[in-house]
């Protein structure tokens, strides 16, 4: 059997070293003998492709894909398990977070029979309130709408076995998020639980901005609710607006304001407007993200670009 390794990396110079060596033992040597490591620089701009291409140059088992401009580390994944060719591929992150003397325990589970084995945060480690809170609400919401289920803290650290690869490899769509992808396709899955260490250097990439990005870019690439939610708040205020009209119409101009309410019929009004004029407002905004989502991917452009110059040991 041979595993393949795919590691993105973004401005990862400082502790790409260390890291390579943490890689190879107590990594993967533990796991196999066969192997293959596939580094993708997705456009760092610090030494990373100079380090890689150093180590790349005196392991002959070690593969450095240059991508020409940083991709993110979706597409940058992507890229390296298009090249991948072994019998499983496990994915893991540059900066040591995800411990690489635990691979033999993916392999493992792979060897039993699993073809997908996902990596789990341990519960106790704290990830700084908004992250923290953020995916909570997010994994909450995204269970919630979505058909398969993600399972907290579930993280990118994940083996996938040769035909969950080769399915993976279909998906044609530009925003992406790897593990819901991996997630969508199904196949028999086994969790491993980790604590993930700090990184060896520098520091985390994604910022929040970005993590609501990702977050709602795998909402609307994962599931059409959210549009059909806001048909059906927009279908229940008409409803309730129609109800209180003419319950309004009938009490005050029909019989006479009987129950004494006087309406300002201004002040209903300006209420009602308002009100859905937001809901229009809203409405619109989602239509525009399924929209930009069409319209990137009628565009038709390759997922990534290969600097091919640059990448070592690449057929
Ligand atoms: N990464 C990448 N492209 C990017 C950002 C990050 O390939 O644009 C890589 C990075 O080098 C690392 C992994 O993705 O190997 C995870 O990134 P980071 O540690 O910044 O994020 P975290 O998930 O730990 O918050
Ligand atoms: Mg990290």
């Amino acid at each position: 059997m041979k595993l393949s390794v795919v590691i993105p990396a973004y401005n990862e110079a400082e502790g790409i070293e260390t890291f390579h060596q943490d890689l190879l033992l107590p990594g993967v040597k533990n796991a196999t003998k066969n192997y293959e490591i596939i580094y993708i620089n997705d456009g760092s701009k610090d030494k990373t492709l100079e380090l890689l291409t150093r180590i790349a140059k005196k392991d002959s088992n070690v593969k450095v894909v240059n991508l020409s401009r940083n991709f993110g580390k979706e597409i940058a994944t992507t890229a390296g398990i298009f090249q991948a060719s072994g019998d499983a591929t496990i994915i893991l992150d540059a900066d040591g977070q995800h411990p690489p003397a635990i691979i033999d325990q993916f392999t493992a589970k792979w060897k039993k029979g699993a073809q997908v084995v996902i990596g789990v945060r341990n519960k106790q480690q704290h990830e700084g309130f908004i992250k923290e809170f953020g995916s909570k609400l997010f994994y909450k919401a995204f269970n919630g709408t979505s058909g398969e289920a993600m399972v907290p803290r579930s993280t990118d650290f994940r083996l996938i076995s040769k035909e969950v690869r080769e399915e993976f490899l279909k998906f044609a769509e530009r925003n992406r998020i790897t593990r819901g992808l991996i997630d969508w396709l199904g196949f028999k899955r086994e969790y491993i639980i980790f604590d993930s260490p700090e990184r060896l250097a520098g520091e985390a990439s994604y910022k929040t901005s970005q993590l609501i990005k990702l977050a709602t870019n795998s909402f609307v690439s994962l599931s059409l609710k959210p549009l059909f939610l806001f048909g059906w708040i927009g279908a229940t205020i008409t409803t309730i607006s129609l109800i209180i009209g003419v319950f309004v119409a009938l009490e005050q101009f029909i019989l006479g304001d009987p129950l004494q309410l006087n309406f300002t019929g201004s002040a209903l009004l300006g209420i009602f407007i308002s009100f859905l004029v937001g809901i229009v407002l809203m409405s619109q905004g989602m239509i525009a993200v399924y929209l930009s989502h069409v319209h990137s991917q009628s565009q038709g452009r390759p997922l990534f670009v290969i600097d091919k110059s640059t990448s070592s040991n690449i057929q």
